[in-house]
């Protein structure tokens, strides 16, 4: 992963002529050098931990100190994440990376951890978004979980599977394709970020409406706790009181370190096929993407731009035909071959009934080819001057139009995209991409975000649908629940985590 920006540095994307002129004529970027400094001159200053506590680390478990090791474990991947590491700022820096690679070595560091004040943050793939990675807090070890990368156990009765956390998306599915399996769960994030990472952070993953997002996947769970360990689910459902498995997805490392998922699995589809379809304006594909979500056939990728996104993404990929105007969806179907067919054949119908055209699957390929490559742009935007950040709520389907206008109307004067892409009988989520000119020049974008957190809340919105609260929602997450919702999970972390070294500062108000 590289340092200072997404993914492999070898796929680094050039901009596309078409986007530099975007720039040029929509947002007034003059294309500059703003290049990252050079890794070999940031120096993180000395560890805070006392050589003594470092030693009694290392018994435990791999320990690394060094200033690289530091560097890379530097907060997450959220754009300010991203320019403040591009200046050589190591405010967020760990004092040290510590690797576990048993459950039994977590628990000996939250319990040497608790007894030294010092404080763990768990590092999955480290691309929080939220700044999950940066606690509140003198000192603190990154707790980084790659060692856990084992698959324990296939059951192919109750097809489920149960691995350990710091596997990242590719090996699990690597794994779990040796046996015909898969999980199903492809955020745009996939090929970096871990499995107990889209647990912690309740992530959503592209094929959502087929498979469900990650927390409805998961069956069982093992956490260590500072106060012990928690062992949850004996069946997928169950009445024996509230479901605590609930308690510990999204808890973004603050009450515990997941060390094992049982997750619900599938065959492995024996067909894949992803196609465009055009519809008048965001009003009416958003009423079809109800429609399906609401009285089905539910396909397994569903989504759709608005229509500013539609027509930036066609000035950089391929046209949506006629004239080029209203909004791009992508509609996808993965399963056996017949049952595909079928499930197609009743999708076009419901769609063509409700304004849409169909686009064949040109615009469904290159999707499929574009889907993990969009955060590579992100840098070569920033490398020029440019602000790209994105920013995502959820509500019901009655006020998705209140919401879509609320952050609009909280972003003047920069340009902001949308698109639906994880939808529900009742509700759908909202993704807005930002890019500006403006912020880092004359806007601030801190000020720039607390007014679209007020604004979404104000408007009946969730402060996060699948990206987490971390440090940057938890205002706005403490209003969404308000004084007893903060006060309960305040005695959860008190009961788990009473020494209070999970992560302070991050997801509890
Ligand atoms: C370019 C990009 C695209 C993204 N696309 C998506 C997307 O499509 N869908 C989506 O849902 N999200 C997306 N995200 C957000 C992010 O990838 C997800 O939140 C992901 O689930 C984080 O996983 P991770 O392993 O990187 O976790 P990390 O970033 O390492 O950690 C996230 C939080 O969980 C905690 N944590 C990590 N592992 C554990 C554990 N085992 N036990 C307890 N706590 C733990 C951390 O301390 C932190 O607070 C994207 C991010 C980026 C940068």
């Amino acid at each position: 992963m590289s340092w200072s920006g997404w993914g492999d540095p070898a796929k680094a994307t050039p901009l596309p002529e078409s986007v530099t002129t975007l720039l040029r004529e929509l947002l007034g970027v003059q294309p500059r050098d703003e290049s990252p400094v050079a890794l070999s001159d940031i120096a993180p200053p000395e560890p805070r931990l006392d050589q003594d506590v470092l030693a009694a680390l290392g018994k435990i478990a791999e320990v690394r100190a060094d200033a690289e090791e530091r560097v890379r474990h530097t907060g997450g991947k959220s754009t300010p994440d991203l320019l403040r590491i591009r200046r050589g700022d190591t405010s967020q820096t760990p004092d040290a990376v510590v690797l576990p690679a048993t459950h039994e070595d977590v628990l000996g560091v939250l319990e040497l951890a608790t007894a030294h004040g010092f404080a763990v943050v768990p590092f999955g793939g480290g691309t929080s978004v939220v700044g999950g990675l940066a606690p509140e807090a003198p000192a603190f070890v990154a707790l980084d979980l790659r060692r856990l990368d084992e698959l324990l156990e296939v059951d192919e009765v109750s097809r489920t599977a149960t691995l350990q956390v710091g596997l990242r998306g590719p090996r699990a599915e690597e794994l779990l394709g040796e046996r015909g399996y898969t999980i199903g769960h492809f955020p745009q994030s996939f090929e970096w970020a871990s499995i107990g990472g889209f647990a912690a952070a309740r992530s959503s993953g592209q094929s959502s409406a087929g498979y469900g997002r990650f927390d409805e996947l998961v069956v069982g769970m093992t956490v260590a706790t500072p106060s012990g360990t928690l062992t949850l689910g004996r069946a997928q459902k169950s009445a024996a009181g509230p479901d605590l498995r609930q308690l510990v997805l999204g808890s973004e490392g603050a009450f515990g370190v997941i060390t094992s998922l049982t997750v619900r699995i599938r065959p492995l589809p024996e067909v894949r096929l992803y196609e465009g379809w055009r519809f008048p304006d965001f009003a009416s594909g958003a009423a079809a993407l109800r429609r399906l979500s609401q009285d089905g056939p539910m396909p397994t990728v569903l989504r759709l731009s608005d229509e500013t996104e539609t027509m930036v993404g066609l000035a950089r990929t391929e046209t949506i035909g006629e004239g080029d105007s209203g909004c791009l969806a992508i509609v996808g179907y993965e399963g056996q071959a017949g049952e595909v067919a079928v499930r197609r054949d009743r999708t076009h119908a419901v769609l063509s009934s409700l304004g849409g055209t169909a686009l064949g699957a040109g615009p469904g390929e290159s999707w499929e080819h574009g889907r993990f490559g969009a955060p590579y742009l992100r840098d070569s935007l920033l490398d020029v001057g440019a602000f790209v950040e994105t920013l995502e709520t959820t509500t019901f389907w009655s006020n998705i139009p209140v919401l879509y206008e609320a952050v609009k109307a909280a972003l003047p004067g920069h340009l902001v995209m949308c698109h639906i892409s994880h939808v529900y009988a009742s509700s759908a989520s909202l993704y807005f991409t930002i890019v500006s000119g403006r912020i880092g020049r004359d806007a601030d974008w801190d000020e720039a975000k607390t007014a679209v957190n007020e604004a979404i809340i104000a408007a009946g919105g969730s402060i996060s649908h699948h990206h987490g609260v971390g440090t940057e929602h938890r205002a706005a997450y403490a209003e969404e629940i308000g004084p007893l919702g903060v006060e309960v999970l305040r005695a959860v972390k008190r009961s788990l985590d009473p020494a209070g070294i999970l992560n302070p500062g991050i997801l509890v108000p």
